[in-house]
């Protein structure tokens, strides 16, 4: 396994080209913008070291036998499945951000059942070409951004009925030493942290889109590969001096669009290139593994979001109202409610015919359909309770000022005994969550991330099984007698 500065070094050696603010970046890893969010993925290698987060963070190989951080580990038993959700809980409490690296997690296991079912089926390797990706990937401990989401174009017409038909990945050419490709993925998370793409595509598809049909991996700077980084609210305050307005001092996350221009994959490194039929299976499993996550990563971001409006009403002496403990424990009940769901789906899970476990899939569904409401609701109590002052209040540099330093700390003072700065850090914190940087994951990625609502609503009627419904109404109503 990497240490977190074995990981840092080993994207150094890494030549991105990426774009921000319209300019080139020459140096990612370094840059006050990406950084906390490198420093999100650095903790997924951190936390592996630590012996209290052992069972945890680490797992045994099922290829190799040996010790892997469990965030390139194939799920064995319901058991896995479970502490997958424990671990991502855990680490959105330690980040309060999204730390990136289960794009790459949930995209092998998805992987891995769908290639075995193609090779049983239809006599292809791609199977085995995937197990030997994921023993490069779990040897040398490397984070692997599982890219799906397509531009889409008009969401009406197909890949291929597109006016432009780049808008959904596809391939271009086949030669005898691999396949080139073309398109883009967007709001591309952990992107610029990753050392390989896993790309797949986004949507079941039908014959007339074969082209559209592929899978493959390839290092995160091969050639023709260009990233354009996505910017985020109050993200340039990361550029300020000071640790309060930025309100989170250490975390963060990102998305970047990615380019794909004519790249070429050796065919040792594609997964799925023409076989349509399977594109719908490996999407319906990539995101219900995604739904799953959401029921730990979100939790743990929620325990922070909790505990920051609890203190912001010590700080301001509201804390004993019966009102602000009513709303405190609302908003825990919501956060364990998702929480609830996220070991529902796990520990109902199910072995797949490649021996890896599969996540329940209604239960991950309605898991997600929670995630796009109670975050939401758990802010906006947080807001409730932390007050205007969270959104009015003066900058960092206002504080420290010479001479009107001294009226921010008297005029934004709560109980006596809490400094003004403790004050200002806790509010600056909630609002990172609810409306700054952090917000990305916490408010709109809980709405669209893992595919948006309406994705989850059409899974859940396809799962939910009307017709065994309907007879037990029929049978209790006296219209039909039980079997
Ligand atoms: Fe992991 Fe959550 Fe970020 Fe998805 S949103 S990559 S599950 S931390
Ligand atoms: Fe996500």
């Amino acid at each position: 396994m990497k240490t977190a500065p074995e990981y840092v070094e080993s994207l150094r050696k890494l030549n991105f080209k990426v774009y921000m603010f319209g300019e080139k970046i020459e140096n990612p890893v370094d840059h006050p913008i990406i950084r906390p969010s490198m420093n999100s993925v650095a903790k997924t290698y951190a936390l592996a070291f630590d012996p209290r987060y052992e069972d945890l963070m680490t797992a045994t190989s099922s290829l190799s036998g040996k010790k892997i951080n469990r965030f390139t580990h194939l799920h064995q038993s319901t058991n896995d499945l479970v502490n997958k959700v424990k671990m991502q809980r855990l680490i959105g409490q330690k980040t309060a951000a999204c730390y990136q690296r289960c794009v790459g997690f949930d995209a092998f296991n998805a992987m891995d059942s769908t290639t075995f079912e193609m090779d049983r089926d239809l006599g292809t390797e791609y199977h085995r070409r995937f197990r030997d990706f994921l023993r490069y990937v779990q040897e040398e401990d490397l984070t692997v951004d599982g890219a799906m989401t397509d531009p889409k174009g008009n969401r009406s017409l197909s890949p291929s009925r597109q006016a432009d038909p780049d808008l959904y990945v596809r391939v271009v050419e086949k030669n005898d030493k691999g396949i080139i490709v073309r398109g883009a993925k967007a709001h591309q998370t952990g992107a610029l942290n990753s050392h390989q793409l896993l790309v797949m595509p986004t949507a079941a598809l039908g014959a007339e889109d074969s082209a559209y049909a592929v899978s493959f991996a390839v290092p995160a700077d091969t050639e023709g590969i260009l990233y354009i980084y996505g910017r985020q609210s109050c993200d340039t305050r990361k550029l300020e001096d000071g640790s309060i307005d930025v309100g989170n001092c250490f975390y963060g996350g990102h998305e970047a669009l990615v380019v794909l221009e004519d790249v070429f994959v050796p065919w040792e490194r594609v997964f799925m290139c023409g076989e349509y039929m399977y594109a719908g299976t490996l999407v319906e499993r990539f995101a219900g593994y995604h739904r799953q996550s959401y029921g730990g990563c979100k939790v743990g971001v929620g325990d922070v979001l909790i505990g920051a409006a609890s203190l912001a009403s010590e700080y301001s002496g509201a804390a004993k109202a019966s009102h602000i403990r009513d709303k405190l424990i609302e908003m825990i009940h919501l956060n364990e409610t998702l929480y609830s769901c996220g070991i529902a789906c796990s520990a109902q899970g199910s072995r797949t015919a490649s021996g890896t476990y599969l996540i329940d899939l209604l239960l991950a569904n309605v898991c997600k359909l929670n995630v796009t409401r109670f975050p939401y609701e758990i802010a906006r109590l947080a807001e409730d309770i932390a007050g205007g002052i969270m959104v009015t209040m003066p900058s960092e540099q206002d504080l420290r000022h010479p001479e009107i330093g001294k009226y921010v700390d008297k005029f934004l003072k709560g109980v006596a005994e809490v400094p003004t700065e403790h004050r200002m850090r806790i509010l600056r914190l909630i609002e990172n969550i609810t409306l700054g940087t952090a917000a990305v994951g916490y408010r709109t990625e809980s709405m669209h991330g893992a595919g948006s609502p309406q994705a989850q609503r059409i899974m859940i009627s396809r799962q939910a099984d009307m017709g065994q419904k309907q007879k037990l109404a029929r049978v209790l109503s006296g219209i039909e007698e039980e079997d």
